[in-house]
């Protein structure tokens, strides 16, 4: 393994690349020896590779120093081929040739069918998927320019959002009703739009055979082998095991503040001295960093130790780099992740880099346990489990990162962990029904979307509840629209990793194990069956949401 800041940076070739990828088929169709294809597929699959591993450098170093014009120069330049290169003229052939069953038996059979059934995705309806980014296009538009009455005068959002972080009650008062009155006024057209997004998804669906448009997303979700049911399923013990949790805290919260009611502009904060306060400056976070994991596990800690010591994570703090971002990067060709990041001593920065620490031991379990891209990253619904089961883990050693205010560390994340469940089981549920009810009124829609806050967000109360009524918060919330069927992957992810924290909390050694055999799925498996596979029951399993709800309760201290 080279130091990262020694890597010596050349373009990717992605031309010579697509000629490889030909050869490579051409291969694969034609030849009857196995060992050759295979022999092909692998080399194809190094020279892939390079091309990532080329193109995630220079994303990297631009984004260390924003100022670099070279680097900058050089992603405008190589990102649309990267982004636009497609791979899977390889599977097909795969998939039809006698090789496939050795395939196969190598990297089981999700690959091929997952590929398969994503084809089947967009096989006609080309004109009701224009017809839905025109729709998304205008409704993101129309609301970028809406214009807010404010003091008798009409300003931009960006304008508005300076007087709702005032430090005056009243000044913030008066342009949160200024937001929400906005909203409700441009109601009508901002409901044309949502209405002409489901619709056009629904005929998506349609013009591909399914019934439904949920099923159809489910499947690009890579949902094979569990569905519409379960995520109700999953959203049904949210309330009844997950809600009770959240009110309970929410009525802590309210005495904390000495309030009559939480609302929409109280909400969202957890002490009225702010969170909790990192004692480490970024030198003592790494330090710190590692005791965690060489505590946690010796492998854990040879892991950190080799990114630390070969520049593997930039988390400090500087003037050039691009702020307020953190991410874990495979670095293929080196089998070895990276992070970068921001930290800035606070709690939510210190919470970052170690959820990224989460995803860097994953990353580098599978980039040494598979041989082909496809494999190292699991599914959306397994992704953030590695990510997020280390945030709880950390609350074990929250001591030696914030000192006297380690409890209250542990208390606003797990405060933070809940709202996030709910926020998104909310956000499904709603899905659920607008596009089985693509007809209902306007008015329909506002209240279901009030109802299911309502549940979910229970003890805050509306801050406009005449403009709420009217659908302010449902107009003012595009988001919603956005990424429809995937938010419940983070749900599902944070219910996992509670259980897993569970278990270790219980016993250390056998959390631990959990984690590892969970880090080790690459993307061979569906969420359910890649569960199943190292013993463990999904999150939407009532036992699983009984257990996860106890230890949550125990991180609040409630009784
Ligand atoms: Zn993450």
């Amino acid at each position: 393994m080279i130091r990262f800041d020694e890597i010596k940076y050349e373009r990717p070739d992605y031309e010579a690349l697509k000629v490889k990828l030909k050869q490579t088929v051409d291969i694969i169709e034609k030849s009857s020896d196995l060992d050759e294809i295979e022999a092909a597929v692998l080399e194809f699959n190094r020279e892939r590779e390079h091309c990532e591993t080329m193109g995630g450098i220079v994303q990297i170093r631009s984004y260390l120093d924003g100022t670099n014009e070279t680097y900058a120069k050089e992603l405008m330049e190589i990102a649309p081929a990267s982004m636009s290169f497609d791979v899977t003229p390889l599977f097909d052939a795969i998939a039809k040739s006698p090789y496939k069953e050795k395939f196969e038996e190598k990297y089981g059979t999700f690959l091929l069918e997952f590929q398969k059934k994503k084809a089947m995705l967009y096989t006609a309806g080309e004109e009701f998927v224009a017809e839905e980014q025109n729709a998304i296009t205008e409704l993101h538009q129309f609301v970028s320019e809406m214009k807010f009455e404010f003091d008798g005068e009409m300003i931009s959002e960006s304008r508005l959002a300076i007087f709702r972080q005032d430090d005056d009650e009243e000044v913030r008062m008066r342009a949160t009703y200024a937001d929400k009155k906005a909203y409700v006024d441009n109601g009508k057209a901002i409901g044309d739009y949502y209405r002409r997004i489901v619709k056009a998804r629904n005929k998506i669906a349609r013009a591909n055979g399914f019934d439904n448009y949920l099923d159809y997303v489910n499947v690009s979700k890579a949902r094979l082998s569990y569905g519409e049911k379960e995520l109700q399923q999953f959203c049904d013990n949210v309330r009844k095991y997950i809600v009770p949790i959240i009110v309970q805290n929410n009525e802590v919260i309210r005495k904390r503040f000495g309030l009559e009611v939480l609302n929409g502009m109280n909400a969202g904060r957890c002490f009225p001295d702010g969170p909790a306060k990192p004692l480490v400056d970024t030198k003592a976070l790494i330090e710190k960093g590692q005791e965690m994991f060489d505590d946690l596990d010796p492998e854990f800690g040879d892991i950190y130790r080799r990114m630390n010591e070969n520049h593997y994570f930039d988390i400090d703090l500087s003037d050039t780099k691009v702020t307020g971002i953190g991410f874990t990067a495979d670095i293929v060709e080196q089998k070895i992740p990276y992070i970068f990041g921001n930290y800035l001593k606070t709690a939510s920065t210190l919470t970052t880099f170690l959820h990224e620490c989460g995803h860097a031991m994953q990353v580098n379990t599978c980039l040494n346990k598979f041989d082909i891209i496809e494999l190292h990253a699991p599914v959306q619904d397994i992704v953030e489990v590695p990510s997020k089961t280390m945030e709880l883990f950390s609350h074990a050693y929250a001591e030696k990162f914030f000192g006297k205010d380690a409890e209250k560390y542990i208390i606003g994340h797990t405060t933070d962990f809940l709202s996030e469940i709910g926020t998104y089981c909310m956000a499904h549920e709603l899905e659920t029904y607008l596009y089985n009810n693509e007809d209902a009124d306007m008015q329909e829609w506002i209240e279901k979307f009030n109802e299911l806050s309502n549940i979910y967000s229970p003890g805050i109360e509306p801050t406009f509840l005449d403009l709420h009524k009217q659908g302010a918060d449902f107009f003012g919330n595009a988001n919603l629209f956005s990424f429809p069927r995937y938010v419940i992957s983070y749900s599902l992810c944070s219910l996992t990793s509670t259980f897993i924290a569970a278990e270790f909390e219980k016993d250390k050694a056998k959390g631990v194990e959990f984690f590892k055999r969970i880090a080790g799925i690459g993307g061979n498996m569906d969420y359910a069956t890649a569960l199943a596979s190292v013993g463990l029951k999904p999150g939407y399993d009532e036992e699983v949401i009984k257990e996860s709800a106890e230890y949550l309760k125990k991180q609040l201290n409630l009784g």
